[in-house]
């Protein structure tokens, strides 16, 4: 029996059903789970001490292409529109293979680990070169991070009209049939399960109307969570209207894209009939603030989608979009993006540190996870607020106005992943020698 105790956390931000907040509190970890939290716990395992410190749920990112981490800030698609940018980088992930798929996936999590993430989900959607989505996997697993990673595509090609190059598409049959490959292979669908798969098309813009439906029923039928990109901007819109006769909700609609088992990313462009059908229908939505900053695509309604009952989470995207992967920082960003449209009290600091806690967990379908209480999974990140970002705040537990940006420790099922600001399970430095290595023969 494996025990862990946190001591004497100056505040704990639960995220439990009331959203208590408790002074002084221990959170007792017993085999991966939370077994109590309360004051003067005792234990004869390891003692973590949290005197000092802010204490929360992991955060979950719910949206990212780990294999951009290989191809931040290219000065081609640096200043570029959405489609532009991804016509200027379409071509390097070309040459991709399956050391790069692993290596950035590493970089990225890591990334991800030390802003205070517990649980990420990666939206992987082209293969060259024999690269797989077990790739990715491996690396989550050699972390510890919990992972949902999707089995996205791309079937259109340039030469049928659509915006990809030929040699990074796939025949739809073969697509499916990887499909059913990894989620036989990987998904574990338990309480607590640490890898759980998911079928993501790239976007209504590179694959066929028939992939949409198939992928639908598939997932049905295996029961793992839909998830594609949605309603980003206004060429999607316009893209939408020309080629389909109708708006982007309209189209998921149809196609059995909405329900509990949906999410979509980005959403900006959702309008009040659509953002009445995903709360209808519990479908949910990844929030991706910086990026939607860095690719000018423009504000989400997260505040009117809140309101409406629609489940939101978030997350930081690709780094070639966004091109941080900060996960506590774009909780900040969507903070404030919210207060640029609708005024200062859009959304406070403790409701988008919801969105990224708990909010992030329910739209993945992971009730076990996002808030810390007695039975559930000890994904736990615990803040430093002794340092000089918080230093003068009246509110250490405001960490979103005035806080670190990198966790102090990081605990995932119960496990040390991060250490006084140190990921404790990889070799960093070797994987980041790695990426620089890999980074270089992508440049040449
Ligand atoms: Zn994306």
């Amino acid at each position: 029996m494996a025990e862990t105790l946190i001591r004497r956390a100056g505040t704990v931000l639960t995220m439990d059903d009331t959203r208590q907040e408790l002074s002084r509190a221990d959170i007792l970890i017993r085999d991966g789970v939370i077994a109590e939290i309360g004051e003067g716990l005792t234990t004869t395992g390891e003692t973590v001490d949290a005197r000092g410190c802010v204490v929360t749920p992991g955060l979950v990112n719910t949206h990212h292409h780990l294999y951009q981490t290989l191809t931040r800030a290219v000065p081609g698609g640096q200043d570029a529109l959405l489609f532009g940018w991804l016509r200027t980088l379409y071509p390097i992930w070309a040459r991709f293979g399956p050391e790069e798929m692993r290596v950035s996936a590493l970089t990225g999590l890591a990334e991800l680990a030390l802003s205070g993430c517990t649980m990420s989900s990666d939206h992987l959607y082209l293969y060259p070169n024999g690269a797989r989505l077990d790739d990715t996997i491996d690396a989550a697993r050699e972390i510890g991070l919990r992972f949902h990673p999707t089995r996205g595509a791309m079937s259109i090609g340039e030469s049928d009209g659509g915006l990809p190059p030929d040699v990074l598409v796939e025949a739809e049959a073969a697509i499916l049939e990887d499909c059913v490959r990894v989620i036989d292979a990987h998904h574990d669908a338990s309480e607590g399960a640490m890898v759980r798969v998911g079928i993501a098309p790239c976007s209504p813009f590179s694959v066929s109307r028939d992939l949409m439906r198939e992928a639908a029923l598939l997932a049905r039928d295996k029961g793992v969570m839909l998830h594609t990109h949605l309603a980003e901007n206004d060429e999607d819109i316009a893209y939408s209207q020309a080629r389909f006769g109708c708006r982007p909700g309209q189209y998921a609609e149809d196609l059995g894209w909405t329900g509990e088992d949906v999410w979509h990313a980005h959403c900006v462009k959702l309008d009040g009939a659509e953002i009445d059908l995903f709360a209808r229908s519990r479908t949910g939505i990844a929030h991706c603030p910086c990026s939607n900053c860095r690719l000018g695509s423009g504000i989400a309604p997260v505040r009117a989608m809140r309101d409406a009952g629609v489940k939101v989470a978030l997350g930081v995207d690709g780094s070639a979009s966004n091109d941080s992967g900060n996960l506590v920082a774009e909780a900040r960003q969507a903070m404030l993006l919210q207060r640029v449209a609708r005024g200062a009290d859009a959304m406070s600091a403790r409701e988008a540190l919801e969105i990224a806690t708990r909010g992030g967990a329910d739209v993945l379908g992971r009730p076990d996870t996002g808030r810390l209480a007695p039975g559930k999974r000890a994904d736990i990140a615990i803040w430093d607020v002794s340092g000089v970002e918080s230093a003068g705040s009246w509110d250490p537990a405001a960490l979103l106005l005035a806080g670190p940006t990198q966790v102090r420790h990081l605990f995932v099922e119960g496990r040390q992943v991060v250490r006084d600001f140190h990921v404790t399970t990889i070799d960093l430095p070797r994987v980041l020698e790695d990426q620089r290595r890999l980074a270089r023969r992508l440049m040449t």
